[in-house]
């Protein structure tokens, strides 16, 4: 800040995280007292093990590690991916473990995009994509939610670099296909763009659906970077514990980052995933598919009681048209927050095409509580058509 108080002005464009400024409020209502049921964390709750890890043996544990991360560590998450989602993985020299994959992310983009450059992000998206694009000097070209994967060409231009897919997709739960990712990587060799390929949560799909990793497809990965999460699939976002993959020329580069901002990821938290990496998995793969299974019954019952969501069957989210050109998915939230006592995030941080929804997360209350948030969130989607926005705007 300088000396008259101003701060600089790549600042000034930026705003707050949608997602994570709802939740602060949430945090500050449950401190003082109010029952709030809770649709808008970005996370899913698992009952975890306890951390048994000899935290007094062993002085490693307490320090800075190798900034790449703990060896162990890499090791088992390139084995993951090489056996989980076919991508090669050389662990000593493509991958580094991060400070959350928030930060993979936001390093891939600083790695990669030029100022001036324009990146592709595909609405609905992830709600730090356009900021993150911005803080790395970029601009990010945000491409509706109705145009399909075969119409982004359009939105090509000799100044585009890079394309950030989410798969599968916060808020939608929307996962690629096939053709889908042949066509991005088409995209990417024909305008020598970079794929930052964030798969965050490819543990909940349903049992019936394989995930396939954008990466596979690049096993040199000459145009693409994956970013990953032990947030979501672990169940532990506050660990901040993340990771990319990138071929060793790119992670050099992401290094130097990394060293600069972070170090290392969290020491003695990195040391316990690498020694329980399999076990912790068992763990939470049958309570992921509990997760996604209650998304997907709760998708048919705001279905059947006329409330759409944008096609998916993956994560434990659910994005819902609630806007009805007369109150707004952001007015929907804060009068279901008000009134109802139901916290969900409104769309428009997702997009400005997607302003008419709102995000509901199943993950973190019991299913009886995100059932009576359901029915909830129906009653006043539902409930009296237009002028039921005026009725509860004058209970205030
Ligand atoms: N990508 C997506 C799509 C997310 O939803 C999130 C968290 N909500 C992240 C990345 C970042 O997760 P973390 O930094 O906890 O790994």
């Amino acid at each position: 800040m300088s000396c008259d108080g101003s701060t600089p002005r790549r600042l000034d464009a930026i705003g707050q995280a949608s997602s994570i400024a709802v939740n602060n409020h949430v945090y500050e209502m449950k401190a003082a007292g109010h029952d709030v049921i809770t649709l808008s964390l970005g996370e899913a709750f698992f009952d975890l093990p306890s951390l048994a890890h000899p935290l007094s043996d062993g002085a490693d544990l307490h320090h800075y590690t190798h900034s790449r991360g703990v060896p162990l560590l890499r090791e088992k998450l390139a084995a993951y991916y090489r056996e989980q989602c076919r991508v090669p993985v050389d662990p000593e020299r493509e991958i580094i473990v991060t400070a959350g994959s928030k930060a993979a992310i936001f390093m891939a983009l600083f790695a990669v995009v030029e100022p001036g450059d324009e990146v592709l992000v595909l609405e609905p998206l992830w709600v730090s994509y356009p900021d993150q694009i911005r803080l790395a000097g970029g601009t990010p070209v945000a491409v509706p939610y109705d145009v399909p994967v075969d119409g982004l060409e359009d939105y090509v231009t000799a100044r585009t670099r890079a394309i950030v897919v989410n798969n599968p997709q916060n808020p939608s739960g929307r996962l690629m296909d096939m053709d889908e990712m042949r066509e991005l990587h088409r995209l990417a060799e024909t305008y020598g763009l970079t794929l930052i390929a964030d798969e965050a949560y490819n543990e909940f799909v349903p049992l019936d659906h394989e995930f396939r990793s954008l990466g596979a497809l690049d096993p040199e990965k000459k145009h693409t970077i994956v970013c990953n999460s032990m947030s979501k699939n672990y169940g532990i976002s506050g660990w901040r514990v993340g990771y990319l993959i990138a071929r060793p020329a790119l992670t050099d580069q992401i290094l130097k980052l990394q060293q600069h901002v972070i170090t290392c990821a969290p020491s003695v938290l990195c040391h316990f995933l690498a020694e329980n990496f399999e076990t912790l998995l068992a763990v939470t793969r049958p309570q992921i598919l509990e997760a996604v299974s209650l998304r997907n019954r709760m998708r048919k019952t705001l279905s059947a009681a006329g409330v759409e969501t944008l096609p998916g069957n993956s994560t434990f989210y659910l994005f819902a048209q609630v806007g009805d050109g007369y109150r707004s998915g952001e007015e929907f939230a804060r009068d279901l927050l008000r009134q109802h006592s139901v916290s969900v995030v409104p769309g428009v941080g997702y997009g400005s095409s997607c302003a008419d929804f709102i995000r509901i997360s199943v993950g973190t209350e019991p299913e009886a509580r995100v059932v009576e948030g359901i029915d909830r969130i129906i009653a006043v989607a539902t409930h009296g058509e237009k002028g039921f926005g005026s009725s509860i705007c004058s209970e205030q």
